[in-house]
């Protein structure tokens, strides 16, 4: 059986006081997690430590990083590597994600290296791929996103691809409020998990788990997660508000 997940992307917002409000409130909103099931917490860089502190005693809440540094270690001011996130107790570590490709300029290849040195340190990306607009409306959405998989996934072998979660997320679905239907996400995730078997086998593709991003809340996720092939959500603005992020995690 493969995990399930809901995982919350607080991107570049709270205070550290606020940060710890909050995970004491997920914490405290009686969430119970089923066998399989993970909560995971990607706070900013500064806060990765104490959060940990914070979620400890909870089994089944995960900590993630936003981002890696694409080199392993050395002069490369304001980069955070994946031995210093490895060295805090960071589980997870978001890679991938538009905002880092579309303000960054992150590229499929430099996110391939970024993947090798979190695994090399225990961390488990979380990789996100997903079309934008013009590309959901040319109906190529799945060569744009298989050419994802290809360059920054591929040249992992079926050991590693275990230590994988992917992350679909179409741009036009992200901090917009229009969410994919449930269909459109059931489908790519599909098409996502044909593309692992072809190239990992069917075992691979049967495990990994998928998960979906985009403007997903408490009153579209039930009917998200009921998805056959949709393993859970990463979720941004929602999991900054402790009930809805519990009610999320719910629905799972
Ligand atoms: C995200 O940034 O990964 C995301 C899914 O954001 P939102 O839920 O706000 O659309």
């Amino acid at each position: 059986m493969r995990k399930k997940i809901v995982a919350g992307n607080w991107k570049m917002n709270l205070t550290l006081a606020q940060g710890e409000q909050l995970v004491n409130d997920i914490v405290s909103a009686g969430i119970k997690l089923a066998e399989g099931q993970e909560v995971v917490i990607a706070p900013p860089f500064p806060y990765l430590a104490r959060v940990k502190q914070l979620i400890r005693n909870y089994p089944g809440i995960y900590l993630a990083a936003q981002n890696c540094a694409g080199e392993k270690s050395g002069a490369f001011t304001g980069e955070v590597s994946a031995e210093m996130l490895a060295s805090v107790g960071v589980d997870y570590v978001i890679l991938g994600h538009s905002e880092r490709r579309e303000y960054f300029s992150e590229t499929n290849a430099q996110l391939a290296k970024k993947i090798d040195l979190a695994l090399a340190n225990g961390i488990k990306p979380i990789f996100c791929c997903g079309e934008p607009l013009e590309i959901r409306k040319a109906e190529t959405q799945n060569e744009f996103v298989a050419r994802q998989l290809e360059e920054s996934l591929y040249h992992l072998d079926a050991a590693a691809l275990k230590n994988i979660v992917i992350a679909y997320e179409p741009i036009w679905a992200i901090g917009t409020g229009l969410t994919a239907s449930a269909q459109q996400a059931q489908d790519m995730h599909a098409f996502i998990r044909s593309r692992i078997a072809e190239k990992f086998g069917r075992e691979a593709a049967l495990g990994i788990t998928i998960l979906y991003g985009g403007s997903a809340k408490p009153s579209n996720a039930g009917e998200l997660f009921a998805s056959a092939d949709v393993d859970g959500g990463l979720i941004g603005g929602a999991s900054l508000v402790a009930a809805d992020f519990a009610a999320i995690i719910k629905s799972l």
